[in-house]
């Protein structure tokens, strides 16, 4: 038998195409999109403007499985950590993060991660694989499928585990499902794609017109050389100024991430620096206390430290917001996300 497609893998052309293979029309394919997506009916059966022996040619054809999810943690924040088994047994998480009237998942993008980051948990894992749209649209899917009745995703971000312009392909065509009418119908507005300074491949997300995410994380080329490997190719000024294009075109600020390192980024120094970098960039800055976890080197900065480095921004008339920290207590926080085993 041949193997199923998976549909969550599937934009409307390729439905289209299909179907038309299996000599139905063209519009059946937004039928089926509507059951699937807007109604989120995924049985057959119950698709009554299809003919009773098409819906019975369909489960052969199709595959509608999402993610397994092994663990759901929930935190005393209101977080809320899921794992998800693949269908090659490897694993992911993603994180519900509920706060004044929004619910985020943050999403993950691959499997480990080969950024190699110093500071970051899922970076110690390496990358095992890239994972396909119909894996990130089915994280969405079997997340949304938890919350009680009423309750709606209304924010996406690729902040989970893996580096999303390393996998370009994939994720766009798993934003155009999330984006598109005939699919979930999310705004683009409300998608946000970090990362960690693939310089060459920002203007895909410039063109997706979903919102940008950067984490900048240091104020020179040797501190982040350093701590972010990714700096050797593609340096600070590279950096900034593809941020500076991004903003221009498509009228948004870019968020930058500065992760908080104690003594290594957190003075009032590099605060100030902060600022004259990105000053001529329409940005807001996020900054994120680090989150610890086992071996990492690294410490977060006191409390008076992070309110410190944090007031000198504001004097100073940046954007600033500090991250607020969800979830720490079941380790879903920023750069903590990994697979169950490694933390064994
Ligand atoms: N690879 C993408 C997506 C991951 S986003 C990127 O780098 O943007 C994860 C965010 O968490 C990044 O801004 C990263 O700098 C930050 N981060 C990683 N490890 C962290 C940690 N231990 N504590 C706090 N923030 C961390």
């Amino acid at each position: 038998m041949l193997e199923k497609i998976p549909f969550y893998n599937l934009n409307l052309n390729e439905l289209k195409s299909v179907l038309n293979g299996l000599g139905k029309e063209s519009f059946r394919a937004q039928q089926l999109f509507r059951w699937i997506y807007g109604l989120g009916v995924t049985d057959f059966n119950h698709m009554s403007n299809l003919a009773k022996d098409f819906r019975a040619e369909l489960p052969a054809k199709f595959d509608l499985s999402l993610p397994e999810i092994i663990t759901h943690q929930k935190s005393a924040d209101g977080t809320q950590k899921l794992l998800f088994r693949l269908f090659d047994q490897k694993s992911v998480e993603a994180v519900l993060i509920p706060s004044e009237g929004r619910l985020t998942l943050c999403l993950s993008s691959e499997v480990g991660c080969n950024m190699a980051c110093k500071f970051c948990f899922t970076a110690k894992q390496k990358l095992q694989r890239k994972l396909e749209a119909h894996e990130i649209v089915g994280q969405y899917l079997a997340s949304a499928r938890l919350l009680p009745s009423g309750e709606k995703i209304t924010n996406i971000v690729f902040m989970g585990m893996g580096e999303p312009l390393d996998n370009p392909e994939q994720v766009f065509k798993a934003i155009e499902i999330f984006n598109s009418d005939w699919g979930l119908n999310l705004s683009k507005k409300k998608i946000t794609v970090s990362t960690s300074g693939l310089v060459p491949l920002i203007p895909l997300v410039t063109k997706s017109g979903t919102r940008l995410a950067v984490s900048l994380n240091a104020v020179d080329d040797e501190m982040r050389s350093q701590i972010m490997p990714i700096n050797k190719k593609w340096p600070l000024q590279q950096l900034l100024d593809a941020c500076r294009q991004h903003a221009k075109d498509s009228g948004d600020k870019v968020t930058l991430e500065y992760v908080l390192l104690e003594g290594i980024t957190d003075s009032i120094d590099s605060a100030r620096k902060l600022y004259q970098i990105t000053k001529n960039v329409p940005c807001k800055i996020n900054i994120i206390p680090f989150n610890e976890h086992p071996n990492s080197g690294f410490k977060r900065p006191s409390e008076a430290q992070i309110v410190a480095f944090h007031n000198e921004l504001m004097r100073l008339g940046a954007h600033v917001l500090r991250r607020k920290t969800m979830g720490r207590d079941i380790s879903a926080a920023c750069g903590q996300l990994t697979t169950a085993a490694m933390r064994a």
